[in-house]
This record gives C-alpha cells, structure tokens and sequence, in this order.
C-alpha cells in the first residue's frame, strides 16, 4: 500500500528534498497535501505535478491567486492557520513537519495528536513545546523520526539498543561558515556570508544558526527531548568534514555512528521509508578520497550561542522557549542587516535575564510565552536602534 504524505513547508530546502524523493517513487508514496507560507507559484506546480489534494497558503491574502493557479487541477486550495492544520491532520499517514520556526509549532502538533508518523525537521516546534509534544506523541502512539541529519543519525544507531545501555549522545557539527574566523572579525560578517555554509544548502534561518552555532545549541534541546537523555550526557563537537553525523556511546564503550555525504535526502529518505529503508540519488560516500575525519570542541567564547542554548536547556521552565524566539527575531534581524552578527547572541541572552520562564501547562501558555517574548525583544531592538 502506498505511503499517503503531507509536507509541511513544501517550498522550502527541506519541503523541495521530500518532494524530489517522493516524486522519483510514485509506486511507494502519494501526496494528499502540501503547503508553504507565500510562494503560491511552487506550491501549486507541486500540487500539480504529485497530484495533491489539497494546497494550503498561509498567507490568506494569497488564496485567490492560490485558486486560480489551481483551476481545473482538481486540487483544493486552502488558506490560513486552520487550513495548515487540516492539512497536518487529514488523510496522510506520515507528515513530514517542515515549516521553519515556531510557526509550524500548532500544525506540528496537531500531526502529532492525530497519530500521524511526523517526520520531524521543525526542530522549533519541539524545543518550544518540548516535553508537551513529547507526552501528547506518547498518549497517541505517534513515532517522530527525527529528519534533522544529527537525529537523525542518532535513531539509526539506537535501533535495536535498551535505554539503559546507552551511555552518552554525540552530536557532530560542520562549525559553520565562521569556524576559523577571529572574534574581531565576526562583527564584520554579512548575512550573504553568514548563509553561505560550507557543507550544506539550507533555508536562510536555519544556515545562520549554523553561523552562531545557534543551530548545535538548539539540537542539544531537540536530542534532549528526542531521546530523554539530560543535558550532562549530550555532547557538541565540531566535525569540519560533516561525514560522521552524530553518535552514540553505549556503557561497554562502544561508539556507533552514522556516516554519509551531506546531503538532506539521505534522512528525508530514512524518514519516509521508516522502519525500512529507499534508495536515493545521493553520492555515495568515498573514504579514501575524504582520507581523513577531524573533530574539536566548540569554542563557547566566540559563539556563546551554544552555551546559552544548554543554559536554558538546564534552567528548564520556559526558558527554551525564550531563547527560540529571541533568536528567531534577532536572525530576522541580522538577516535585515539591522544588527550585527555578534549581536544576535547579545539579544537572547539579554531576553533569558529579563524575561520570566514559568514552565508552560499548555500549546496556548507556550504560544504566550513565545509571542511576548518576540514583542518584548522586538521593542528593545527598535529603542537600541533608534
Ligand atoms: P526554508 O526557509 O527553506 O523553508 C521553510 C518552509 O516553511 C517554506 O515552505 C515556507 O513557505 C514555510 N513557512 C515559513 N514561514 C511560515 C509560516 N509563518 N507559516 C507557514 N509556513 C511557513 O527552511 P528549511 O531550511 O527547509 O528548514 C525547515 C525546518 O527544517 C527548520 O526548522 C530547520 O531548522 C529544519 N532543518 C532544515 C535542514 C535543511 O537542510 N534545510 C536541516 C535540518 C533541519
Ligand atoms: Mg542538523
């Protein structure tokens, strides 16, 4: 039987990868919906060429444009938050979360409540609602197959280990574009550089946080609730060639790792094809052309992003929740060319000593949480700019 699929953030790098793969097997998968927050030229010719039932626009103002572009295909558009949720929710079995940022938190978690298999790369959604997302995947009897590459490698090592054998997380990083760079420099740093990462091609946000190692912080976060090991027991080290993609250290100490080329299809693939496994156009990995694999630590004092993040990690509360949408609004904000690169660490931790994280009970208390949150660090960078 086919594998009826849902791609959240289908124009995006990760949306685009799942649609390429997806559409090279149309005898394994078929696409009942797909959605992208503006771009309604990609999204219906996606929805055309995979044969979707439904094409979801964010943005409401774009549906009538949405419409028309659709005429005669027999593929519904939609528009809207609760269309987003319709969408993470209806006829799929497997829904492939890709929105970036808290924006995909509430269909995410909508796929989530339904049972749906999500195929997690909003790593957003799961840092703010956390172990909420976790307990309500628990009551559902959902599986989330981590997509983010580190995660990702992490599931494939585990299969088959007991809980108590596992001793320690490894998670690997590239460094990012600005891994050799002086602390002097950094503050020179333009978006366009900031973007331009060194092993793999990603949406906008996602490559500055592998700028400010943001990125590594935010998946310490994720392996935290992924996986349930605390904060102690997970590690960052930076892997330049970005081939060993995470590991995992069991107590007779033995250390399994994932390895392959840096390419986003190869997770996607072991997403949509989970528990079992698809072939993919991804180049196959050769040792002795790469000759080498180095590692080092992270170096916390010139990006202080990554300590931060295991800061609010171990603070707990609402604390991830600040630290996501602080950054989220700072990156915009660099992104725009409105502060520097250094200043994006500067604003998150100014917003994790200011504002108050109570654990949230609720989707809607972590909803709160983050949008005051944005106001609150929206209005400070608008008084320090002007
Ligand atoms: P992207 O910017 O390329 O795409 C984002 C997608 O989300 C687009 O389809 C866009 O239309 C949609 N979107 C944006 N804002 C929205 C909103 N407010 N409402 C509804 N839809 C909205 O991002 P990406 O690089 O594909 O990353 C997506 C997610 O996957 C992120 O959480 C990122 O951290 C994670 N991830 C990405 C990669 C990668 O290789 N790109 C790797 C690991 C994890
Ligand atoms: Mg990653």
């Amino acid at each position: 039987m086919k594998r009826r699929i849902s791609i959240l953030g289908a124009t995006g790098s990760v949306g685009q990868s799942t649609l390429d793969l997806v559409t090279r097997s149309p005898d394994r998968f078929e696409v009942v919906a797909l959605t992208a927050q503006s771009k309604v030229r990609e999204l219906a010719a996606a929805a055309r060429r995979t044969g979707a039932k439904l094409a979801v626009v964010a943005d409401e103002a774009r549906l009538p444009e949405l419409r028309e572009l659709l005429d005669g295909s027999g593929c519904r558009a939609a528009a809207g938050q609760e269309a987003l949720s319709e969408a993470a929710t209806g006829e799929a079995d497997w829904v492939m979360a890709a929105i970036v940022g808290c924006a995909g938190l509430l269909p995410t978690m909508a796929a989530v409540e339904a049972g749906k298999t999500v195929a997690l790369a909003n790593k957003e959604a799961l840092i703010t609602a956390g172990q909420l997302m976790i307990s309500a995947a628990r009551r559902s009897g959902t599986t989330l197959v981590p997509v983010d590459s580190e995660h990702n490698a992490i599931f494939q090592c585990l299969v088959g280990a007991r809980a108590e054998d596992v001793s320690r997380l490894i998670i690997t990083g590239s460094g990012g574009p600005f891994r050799t760079t002086s602390a002097n420099d950094l503050r020179n740093v333009t978006p366009a550089e900031a973007v331009s990462h060194p092993k793999w091609s990603m949406g906008a946000k996602i490559s500055v946080d592998s700028a400010t190692l943001m990125n590594k912080g935010l998946e310490l976060i994720e392996a935290h609730y992924l996986f349930g090991l605390e904060s102690s027991r997970i590690d960052v080290v930076i892997h330049p060639q970005s081939t060993v993609h995470s590991l995992v250290e069991f107590i007779d100490g033995s250390l399994l790792a994932q390895l392959g080329s840096a390419d986003m299809r190869i997770p996607i693939a072991y997403a949509l094809s989970w528990p079992g496994r698809m072939e993919t156009p991804a180049a196959p990995l050769d040792l002795v052309e790469l000759g080498r694999l180095d590692f080092e630590a992270p170096d916390l004092e010139r990006f202080p992003a990554l300590r931060l993040a295991r800061e609010a990690l171990e603070a707990g509360g609402g604390a991830t929740i600040i630290l996501n949408a602080a950054n989220e609004i700072a990156v915009d904000l660099f992104l725009a060319g409105r502060i520097c690169f250094p200043e994006i660490a500067s604003m998150v931790s100014n917003a994790l000593d200011r504002i108050a994280a109570p654990a949230p009970g609720s989707i809607e208390e972590v909803t709160a949480l983050d949008s005051e949150t944005r106001a609150k660090v929206s209005a400070a960078a608008r008084e320090s700019c002007s």
